[in-house]
């Protein structure tokens, strides 16, 4: 089914003001934009939603996605523990929350099974299951940790060693993960002083980096500590999680690979925990300490990573019993809060640079001709109110890949 929507305005995701217009759909991909004022397009055999004024964008991109941790917005799970028959449906549940909050593609930033997000990938493409496109991963590599609760869980104990860092980076390309995910360094939010803790060698980075390259899959990295980033930027990791104690030279290297790296500094996680009010048996106080620095460095880090060009995204880490999935919108709000990004420009962030991160920077993330028709009709002006995105009742529509997952009322 082909569709013209109509009567909408257009913010297509390269950051121009948005315009009215018409966009044709044909089959999973736009056809035809108009502006304003040029011959409507062609009726035929469509068909025509009609926008009454509504935001037309591309659909969001979490750059950061955890589909396998369990709590969402709609069931809370304490603890990050699952069966593996429950964390399985659990997952496939959390895709199409996701989905269902505006997000059409996520980059997977690891998961709590060697495999699950390459079958469930294979779920989504075919249409047999509602979810994002995904950039599926395997398992990630834990910091160690003094919470049980909050412990995301054990990846295989691969032993040091460039050689058995080659191999896990091997296995993971072999089963079919495309973003291969490490701990670079630690994290203070569970174990005090362990964001400036190395993880990994350089010699073993170097063999993820050189591994990665053989097996053709992206290298995706949890440096908070300034020497974490630098050996990451050193073996060719492509993706970056909070970088939080970048030092002058670590954002140097950074500006030099902009053209490479993605960062997402993932502020939403420390909002999340500053603002959590959990039940008396469930200590805190450290990671709500930890989420104070994590805000207050990010804020003068963040502006000037995006002055000298390097490409930041919102989102991330969202699936935490109190960050749940399908808040990740609030990310947006947290940019323009804290950042100093405007609406327009926090939302060319999650739709252009998202395309670009799932390395679909030419089909995707834009509403252009040719472009893969993910888009969201979307009520109540994200543009000058951010916030509006986080709430479900203001996409009016969600479509993938050409089809409603959400069709217009
Ligand atoms: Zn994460």
């Amino acid at each position: 089914m082909n569709t013209l929507f109509t009567n909408v305005s257009i913010f297509d995701g390269t950051g121009t003001a948005e315009f009215l217009g018409e966009v044709l759909v044909h089959g999973n991909r736009i056809a035809a934009v108009t502006r304003d004022g040029a011959p409507p397009l062609s009726r035929d055999a469509v068909r025509v939603i009609d926008g009454k004024g509504a935001l037309l964008m591309p659909g969001l991109v979490e750059p950061h996605a955890h589909l396998t941790w369990p709590t969402s917005v709609e069931r809370f799970v304490p603890g990050m523990s699952l069966p593996p028959e429950d964390l399985t449906l659990n997952t496939a549940r959390n895709a199409r929350v996701l989905l269902d909050h505006g997000y059409t593609s996520a980059y997977s930033a690891g998961a709590l099974s060697k495999s699950l997000e390459v079958f469930l990938k294979a779920h989504i493409d075919s249409g047999s299951l509602s979810g994002p496109r995904l950039v599926p991963s395997s398992l990630e590599r834990e910091p160690p940790s003094d919470s049980a609760y909050l412990d995301a869980g054990k990846a295989d104990a691969h032993d040091r060693g460039p050689e058995a860092v080659r191999a896990f980076v091997r296995e993971c390309g072999e089963l079919g993960a495309k973003s291969v995910k490490f701990l670079l360094s630690g994290e203070s939010a569970l174990k005090p002083g362990a964001s400036h803790e190395l993880l990994y060698t350089e010699e073993e980075v170097r063999g993820a980096g050189e591994q990665s390259v053989e097996s053709d899959v992206w290298l995706t990295g949890h440096a908070h500590a300034a020497a974490a980033v630098k050996m990451a930027l050193r073996n060719r990791f492509r993706v970056l999680y909070h970088c939080t104690y970048a030092d002058a030279e670590a954002i140097e290297m950074l500006a030099a690979r902009k053209d490479q790296v993605f960062v997402a500094p993932t502020i939403g996680i420390a909002q999340a925990a500053l603002d959590a009010k959990p039940p008396p048996h469930v200590d805190m106080s450290q990671m709500k300490a930890d989420a104070q620095t994590v805000l207050e460095r990010q804020s003068t880090l963040v502006p000037q990573l995006r002055k000298l060009g390097v490409r930041i995204m919102p989102g991330g880490d969202y699936g935490f019993p109190f960050n749940p999935t399908g808040r990740n919108a609030r990310d947006l709000e947290l940019f323009v809060r804290y950042f100093d990004y405007t609406p327009a420009e926090v939302l060319v962030a999650a739709t252009k640079l998202g395309g670009e991160i799932m390395g679909m920077g030419n089909e995707l993330g834009q509403i252009k001709p040719g472009f893969l028709a993910d888009l969201l009709l979307v009520t109540g002006n994200p543009l000058e109110h951010i916030a509006v995105l986080q709430n479900t009742s203001n996409l009016a529509a969600i479509m993938k890949d050409g089809k409603f997952h959400k069709p217009p009322a």
